[in-house]
């Protein structure tokens, strides 16, 4: 943020008649231009003029997206800057159930401290992880049979009809599933998150997400060299080692968005490897340790908390 052109901009200004570029060319060129030419730099060059000055002053070269579903937000004035949210709906979504969970990722977690205390408190409590699992798989277990009547919650009609309709919205074909994997095996093989952690996985999912699409797009260079077109139906950005693995296995956010586990995938193979992971926990560890490509990042907090990488990579041994 650069405080005194904050103050320049805030001061005398109810009306926003310094955020146009007729006045500001008018009674001060000399920004004007600045403003303009650091946006041109930064891809910005589209953007309405208010905008471009909110963007330079705050030192923001993203346009901010809706933190519960990644679309576009309303950009609101210059004090405010852009809504955190695209409609009162996602707002409320995140709030009752993961506001406050991701305002900790965002404040503190950066050093991955939540990761490690909460792998800590597993440990006193239960020994070992296996053990954490097999305690959490029970507990689901009988929530779902006191409550439903059956072990688990796949097996009840309003899953199975909701379940149709994600799949028609999403595939356009309410039967899409690969029918010797069924949600139950994968949950038994510990590769599918169970209902009793899902609030937490979704959470993670999200959040990796929105990181991966940062990454991606300051180092577009390495992880799509060859410029392949990311849509629905063509090319998606895939994680070699699976977000839903990183979750299980409480894989740092920056770990799992490292560019070396990213890569581009052709939409239909990615409907095929579906959770399954293209390289082990290990092998990506230690690509991350030997990565010898120079990573970029264009805000300074993510600079910040991938600087100690290669020894967070090591600590995950
Ligand atoms: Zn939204």
């Amino acid at each position: 943020m650069k405080e005194d052109l904050f103050n320049y901009f805030i001061t005398d200004n109810k009306s926003g008649k310094k955020c146009t570029e007729s006045w500001l060319s008018k009674n001060n060129f000399e920004l004007c231009n600045k403003i303009i030419n650091w946006c041109d730099i930064n891809n910005l060059s589209n953007l309405e003029f208010k905008r471009k000055v909110y963007h330079y002053v705050s030192n923001c070269i993203e346009i901010p997206v809706c933190l519960n579903c990644q679309k576009e937000v309303k950009y609101k004035r210059f004090i405010d800057g852009y809504q955190k949210y695209c409609s009162s709906f996602c707002q409320n979504n995140c709030k009752i159930a993961k506001g406050k969970w991701l305002e900790s990722w965002k404040n503190g977690n950066s050093n991955n401290e939540h990761i490690i205390n909460r792998n800590k408190t597993i440990l006193e409590k239960y020994g070992n992880f296996e053990e954490y699992k097999s305690y959490l798989q029970k507990s689901v277990k009988k929530t779902c049979l006191e409550k439903y009547g059956v072990e688990y919650v796949t097996q009840t009609n309003f899953y199975k009809e909701k379940r149709k309709e994600v799949l028609l919205e999403k595939y356009g074909d309410d039967k899409f599933n690969n029918p010797d994997k069924t949600r139950t095996t994968r949950i038994k093989n510990g590769t599918q998150i169970n209902d009793e952690v899902i609030e937490g996985f979704s959470d993670y999912k999200k959040v990796v997400m929105n990181r991966t699409i940062t990454i991606y797009r300051n180092n577009k260079i390495i992880i799509n060299p060859k410029n392949l077109k990311r849509s629905k139906k063509e090319y998606h950005i895939d994680h070699l080692f699976s977000i839903k693995q990183g979750f299980l296995q409480n894989i740092p956010i920056e770990i799992i968005t490292h560019p070396c586990n990213l890569q581009m995938i052709y939409y239909k193979d990615n409907l095929k490897k579906q959770d399954e992971c293209w390289i082990t926990k290990d092998e990506l560890l230690n690509n991350i340790i030997s990565y010898d490509k120079n990573i970029e990042f264009k805000h300074e907090y993510l600079k910040e908390s991938y600087s100690n990488i290669i020894e967070i990579a090591k600590s995950l041994f």
